[in-house]
């Protein structure tokens, strides 16, 4: 770690612990801030989130018991505009990983240049482990307590990991029954994500594997790696991973092997990204896929491809895993995949690193048109989301090419520093309250 991130951090009273999410991605920030030579004071304030949110409300199972489920709402920053990030359902969500994730939205967003700021939100809960109505009641609690922390101007929640559009629509549904008439209009605005036609937007689904498409089509041809001829792996098959994979398919791209919560599989013949989708969709995961071989955890790695994407959870490329990887470029579909060991074992062998704040921006790029289309009672078409959502990856894929050359410096650094930029520049012009 830099001496002068080591210096925010512990100004701001953090015990240096090199295995927390929280203060690895905050270093990967502060470093790059350095490099930008943002003043101190500014990496104090990115360093922090301005709100953490953190409620515990309870809920009527079926069986006539209650349970209390504890949620969190971490708002990051919103110099830029209102708060805005998904929110995850998942046993092990913790205020750390929120939090890095509300850190990640304010980079993203600032990176694309969204008028949106940085948040997230989870509650620890495994929805596959509830029913429908115990669900649809945990959901429209928790924005009950979360109540006007959220709001169209303020703070606009979408999905993530163990969310989807059907939650979006219990989640506006309920605050605007909660807003009662002030919020009759704009209240739908509150959430993207939704479904179509409860102010959906066409394209949100596809969304951030559609931008991950959009973005390696700029920066592999510069690797020589064409999209047409490439072969790839995709780690995790749920929104991200199954979409992109369905969308390089079309590009002409062979999946070669693919891993997610239930096992591994591999076909060097290729493995139809439709058909498997369909698969997942009915059995919950990639495991007994018949046209494709089951291989170790192992065997997965070391698969030769061009491209590798990860699209789980975090931490999930660690040092070991980095060792193994036969892959010449490693495209992050999900948020901070790799440990900084990972990250540092593939610098070392050469492996490029295309970063998650660039790749996966398309899901709140296509939420920001949602957005804008609630606000303005407007219904766009799926064409031109798609050209609009190409030409805003492809402008924020160019910024970080520019960055990285003018910089030499890996492409991680050069999208926070892009992103950086942008704020370090806002907050010149607004200066600090009052
Ligand atoms: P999802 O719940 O749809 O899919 C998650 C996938 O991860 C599933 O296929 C699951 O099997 C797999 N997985 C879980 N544990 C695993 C393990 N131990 N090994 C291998 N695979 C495992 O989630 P998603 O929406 O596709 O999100 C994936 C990542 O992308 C997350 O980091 C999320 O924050 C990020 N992201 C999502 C969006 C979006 O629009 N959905 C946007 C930006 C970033």
């Amino acid at each position: 770690m830099a001496d002068s991130s080591l210096s925010v951090l512990s100004e701001l009273g953090f015990r240096y612990d090199p295995s927390n999410l929280y203060q690895q991605v905050a270093t990967q920030v502060l470093n790059s801030s350095a490099l930008l030579g943002l003043p101190r004071h500014l990496q104090i304030i990115l360093a922090q989130p301005k709100n953490e949110i953190m409620v515990h409300y309870p809920v009527r199972m079926d069986d006539g018991t209650y349970r209390l489920f504890k949620g969190y709402r971490v708002q990051h920053n919103n110099l830029l505009g209102p708060y805005k990030g998904g929110i995850r359902y998942h046993q092990d969500v913790s205020l750390d990983d929120v939090k890095t994730l509300a850190l990640l939205m304010t980079m993203k967003c600032a990176l694309v240049r969204l008028p949106f700021g940085g948040g997230k939100g989870g509650v620890q809960v495994d929805p596959r482990k509830l029913s429908e109505d115990e669900l649809m009641r945990m959901t429209r609690r928790f924005i009950s307590a979360l109540g006007d922390n959220i709001g169209p101007s303020y703070d606009i929640p979408a999905p993530d990991v163990g969310t989807n559009a059907k939650i979006m629509g219990w989640m506006a549904d309920t605050y605007i029954n909660i807003t009662g008439r002030i919020q009759r209009r704009d209240g739908v605005a509150v959430v993207t994500g939704k479904p179509l036609p409860f102010g959906g937007s066409e394209g949100r689904e596809k969304a951030t594997g559609q931008g991950l498409v959009y973005v390696v089509e700029v920066l592999l041809p510069e690797l020589g790696i064409q999209l047409d001829s490439m072969t790839y792996s995709v780690i995790g098959f749920g929104n991200v991973g199954s979409w992109t994979a369905r969308l390089l398919q079309e590009r002409g791209s062979t999946l070669k092997t693919v891993i997610d919560h239930t096992g591994a599989i591999r076909n060097d013949n290729g493995i139809d990204a439709e058909k498997l989708a369909a698969y997942v969709a009915k059995t919950g995961g990639v495991y007994g896929y018949a046209e494709a071989d089951a291989i170790s955890e192992d065997a997965f790695y070391k698969t030769e491809v061009d491209v590798m994407v990860p699209a789980a959870l975090e931490q999930m490329v660690d040092g070991t895993k980095a060792k193994i990887i036969n892959a010449k470029v490693l495209a992050e579909g999900a948020n901070a995949p790799n440990t900084p060991d990972g990250d540092r074992i593939l610098e070392e062998r050469g492996i490029q690193v295309l970063p998650a704040i660039l790749c996966n921006a398309g899901g709140v790029t296509v939420s920001y048109f949602e957005w804008k289309q609630n606000r303005q009672a407007e219904r766009w078409a799926a064409a031109d989301i798609d050209d609009e959502l190409r030409r805003y990856m492809h402008a924020a894929a160019d910024r970080v090419k520019q960055m990285a050359r003018k910089h030499k410096c890996d492409m991680r650094t050069a999208a926070f520093s892009t992103a950086l930029e942008h704020i370090g520049e806002v907050y010149a012009i607004r200066g600090i309250f009052p």
